[in-house]
């Protein structure tokens, strides 16, 4: 929290300084000052008074500015904490769903792609700025860790801040309060943003011990890929300390499926569905008949959850959006998005139906630099594509294994991306790049033709949007930082998060792992 203020102020003090700039200009031109010098136009009741038609624009920028004084940053670094004000029709549920780099770029992308407007659009409320402790630009445990405990924490961090404590999840809470909970998510569920709701570790490549902190959490639904973190080596897993978490899972009185079929069969028990070794398919690649989507994974979520007396809180993670990004895929980004929208319009319809159901929408970080619109060979033009997106059938990691298959890079992309005029240049380039070059090739012929652009195949510092729906909705407008995020969606709850959680003795600077229940 000091770094941010730290990196904060500077730039914020400005920020602040011309906005009463703004407001004290005005009130010179316009709106008399009242007795004491305060500007009474700050009252937006008070602005009313003042009727000739430039008053009236005055004192519409005046209240908008007063507004924007109030709303953002609402929460601030003196909230942390602090136990969440009363609220007339609290939600007995909430449904947090994380688009992963799911900037505002993606939105527009997604929208114009899919040729409607998306189930999201009504909702947009606010934004979130997304620095961890440790860099302006997040990586998904530091942002994952904000969302689910409520505190910033360095990059590659999961569930722990600075220093290595581990502090509690809204899951966590959610879980000591009685309610039900679950984790969804398109890739392994042990990866970053799911792991930070139920899981400890100072660097989000242990996915093991994710994995074992995870079964231990009692959480009633959890869908997604990683199973190989989940059996060992001698079960066709991933671990090599001999534990077969399944089996342990079972032991739990946990049901375990691994496909489509087995999640439609499954009973309203607790249910632990692992439905690809790794991350699941891209929604382009997805075998109907193996792998359910995001929107089934959710309905069947929801289906269980739903009859808790005590409430439910769902993390749903459409992941696979940051994936496409970090390659440059836009097609494949934005079939991933149109998908989590898809989600989304599950569970507000859901929402709608149950009354006291909190929707919260958010991304944990913008990835790629997504740019809709290019300079084309050092010509700017005023136009993009998503006619050539709607063109491509599969993903440009598809099309490069096909590549890497033996497959002539002009047939790969006119048969799986509508590119019928690939160059001699650009077929001979995809042929000679290897591994995520070669992707990153195949993806550049499609962002050329659609016009769209990217600037690293890493995250960046933009704001992301906020979307919100449902009791309590009104309190996610305006810009916060994440972490204060998270601590709204907990407060929507009456939940507190963010503790620090009992523990053996952390080693300096290192973990403190859980105790063994
Ligand atoms: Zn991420």
């Amino acid at each position: 929290m000091t770094n941010f203020a730290d990196r904060s102020a500077p730039r914020a003090a400005p920020r602040g300084a011309r906005a009463a700039a703004m407001a004290h200009a005005a009130s010179h031109r316009d709106v008399p000052s009242a007795p004491g010098g305060r500007v009474s136009a700050f009252n937006p009741i008070a602005g009313r008074r003042f009727d000739r038609p430039g008053r009236r624009a005055a004192c519409a920028m005046l209240r908008a500015v007063a507004v924007a004084l109030v709303v953002s940053f609402p929460a601030g670094a003196a909230a942390a904490g602090a136990a969440p004000p009363a609220v007339a029709g609290r939600p007995r549920n909430v449904i947090f769903m994380i688009g992963d780099g799911f900037g505002p770029a993606y939105v527009a992308l997604a929208r114009e792609v899919a040729g409607r407007p998306l189930a999201l659009d009504p909702h947009l409320v606010g934004s979130s700025a997304t620095a961890s402790s440790d860099a302006r630009v997040t990586d998904s445990g530091a942002a994952a860790t904000a969302l689910a405990c409520g505190v910033q924490a360095p990059n590659l961090a999961i569930g722990v801040c600075a220093g290595g404590l581990p502090r509690r999840s809204i899951l966590e809470a959610a879980e000591a309060r009685g309610l039900a909970t679950g984790l969804v998510a398109t890739s392994r569920i042990t990866h970053a943003t799911p792991a930070a709701f139920a899981a400890h570790v100072p660097k989000r490549e242990a996915e093991d011990d994710i994995a074992a902190q995870m079964v231990r959490q009692g959480i009633e639904v959890v869908l997604g890929g990683g199973a190989r973190h989940f059996r060992p080596y001698a079960a066709g897993g991933r671990r090599d300390d001999g534990r077969d978490l399944l089996a342990e899972a079972r032991r739990r009185g946990i049901e375990v499926v691994a496909d489509r079929d087995g999640l439609a069969r499954a009973g309203r028990g607790p249910l632990l569905g692992l439905f690809a070794d790794s991350h699941m398919s891209y929604a382009f690649e997805r075998d109907a008949a193996r792998e359910p989507s995001l929107v089934e994974m959710t309905e069947a979520a929801l289906a269980r959850l739903a009859v808790d007396p005590d409430g439910f809180f769902l993390m749903v993670e459409g992941s696979r959006i940051d994936h496409a990004g970090h390659v440059h895929d836009a097609a494949a980004a934005a079939r991933e998005a149109i998908e989590f929208d898809e989600a989304f319009a599950a569970s507000l319809a859901f929402a709608r139906r149950d009354g006291r159901t909190l929707v919260v929408v958010t991304a944990d970080h913008e990835t790629g630099g997504l740019s809709l619109g290019r300079a084309l060979d050092g010509r700017a033009v005023y136009d993009w594509r998503p006619g050539v997106l709607r063109g491509v059938r599969r993903s440009a990691t598809a099309m490069a294994e096909r590549v890497g298959r033996g497959d002539d890079p002009r047939v790969v992309l006119a048969e799986d991306a509508g590119l019928a005029d690939l160059s001699d240049e650009e077929a001979a380039g995809i042929r000679a790049a290897a591994g995520e070059s070669r992707v990153l090739a195949i993806a550049e012929a499609v962002n050329r033709r659609a016009l769209v652009a990217w600037t690293t195949t890493g995250h960046t510092g933009v704001d992301v949007p906020v979307w919100a729906f449902g009791p309590g909705a009104e309190r996610f407008a305006g810009t916060r930082r994440i972490d204060e995020l998270g601590r709204a969606v907990a407060a929507a709850l009456g939940l507190s998060i963010g503790d620090v959680l009992e523990t053996a003795a952390a080693p300096a600077g290192g973990a403190a792992p859980r105790r063994e229940p």
